[in-house]
């Protein structure tokens, strides 16, 4: 880790100078850099918000959508959120860019209400650093500047962010769920999957991981495990998404299944919120 790194070096460079090899230095150089340029990126406006489709399986209806964040740097280009989210997390700047996600992201989504569009399930990523404190109340806050309402928002945490400190995310999700807030599992079946967490934490909705998806619909195993949590679900009353939906017989197997939306390729990328809009429109007046 480049940070031990650091340190290590810094302690050891007092004595001996020559401890930074010279594919050290280019590594720690190299996380030093991105650093600084994240921790700028906010007031320089560098981030972008996209946003993904959730379509209801049985009609093809659009339902919901998810808030994806980009980094546009300069001289870089487009950095994916995988390259820089576990930074921002190890760096607690994913607090103040969690914030500028969550208002930006009811800014758009109210003004599609003022122009009369029909409200939409807000979808919004959250990360185990921002549970940690003033979650709710900045959450509160956020509805109340923007005027978006607490119904039609949805946050999506992973089961890693819940086991973190699983006795504080009950309360944290418990006072969301007051606000009136949406909670769905995000890439369920991937971490823990304690299935005794379904029964403690107040979920809404389990977002079926695309790694699932992907071997359907031939893989044995993969069949029964989607399968296996759509019946858990049913039986939880949960809500099912599938995510990383790309082939139409992926689709037709989980319509099949019971699988109650999805999200992926097969109906759109990922959009920049024109585009979104413009989607928006098309799909509406193509399934009426
Ligand atoms: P996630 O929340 O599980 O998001 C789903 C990811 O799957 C997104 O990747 C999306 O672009 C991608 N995806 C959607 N449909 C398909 C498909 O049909 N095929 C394939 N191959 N991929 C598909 P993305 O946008 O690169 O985001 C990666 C992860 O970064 C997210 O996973 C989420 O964990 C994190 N992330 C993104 N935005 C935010 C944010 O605003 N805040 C936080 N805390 N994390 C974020
Ligand atoms: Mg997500
Ligand atoms: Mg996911
Ligand atoms: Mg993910």
């Amino acid at each position: 880790n480049a940070d031990a790194a650091l340190n290590h070096a810094k302690r050891a460079g007092r004595d001996n100078f020559q401890f930074f090899t010279p594919s050290m230095n280019a590594q720690v150089l190299a996380r030093l850099t991105k650093e600084n340029a994240l921790r700028q990126a906010l007031s320089r406006n560098e981030f972008r918000l996209m946003i993904q489709p959730q379509v209801r399986l049985e009609d093809s209806q659009l339902c919901g959508c998810e808030v994806l964040i980009r980094w546009h740097h300069p001289e870089w280009g487009l950095v994916p959120p995988d390259q820089f989210i576990p930074l921002a997390e190890e760096t607690g700047l994913i607090q103040s860019i969690g914030l500028w996600v969550l208002r930006e992201s009811c800014l758009e989504a109210r003004r599609w209400l003022d122009r009369g569009l029909p409200p939409l399930m807000l979808s919004v990523n959250l990360s185990a650093l921002q549970f940690r404190s003033g979650l709710v109340d900045w959450v509160e806050q956020v509805l109340a500047e923007t005027g978006y309402p607490a119904r039609w928002l949805e946050v999506e945490v992973t089961e890693s962010v819940l086991m973190e400190d699983p006795e504080h995310a009950v309360v944290m999700l418990q006072a969301m769920k007051a606000l009136g807030i949406r909670v769905a599992l995000d890439d369920f079946g991937t971490g823990y999957s304690s299935l005794a967490y379904l029964k403690r934490f107040p979920i809404d909705k389990l977002k079926i991981d695309r790694a699932f998806i992907d071997g359907l619909p031939d893989d044995g195993d993969d069949i029964a495990l989607v399968r296996l949590i759509i019946d858990i679900a049913r039986h939880l009353n949960l809500e099912t998404i599938a995510e990383g939906v790309e082939k139409e017989d992926q689709r037709v197997f989980l319509l099949e299944a019971g699988c109650q939306q999805l999200q992926g390729f097969l109906f759109a990328p990922p959009l920049a919120p024109e585009d979104f809009l413009e989607w928006r429109q098309q799909h509406t007046s193509r399934s009426k």
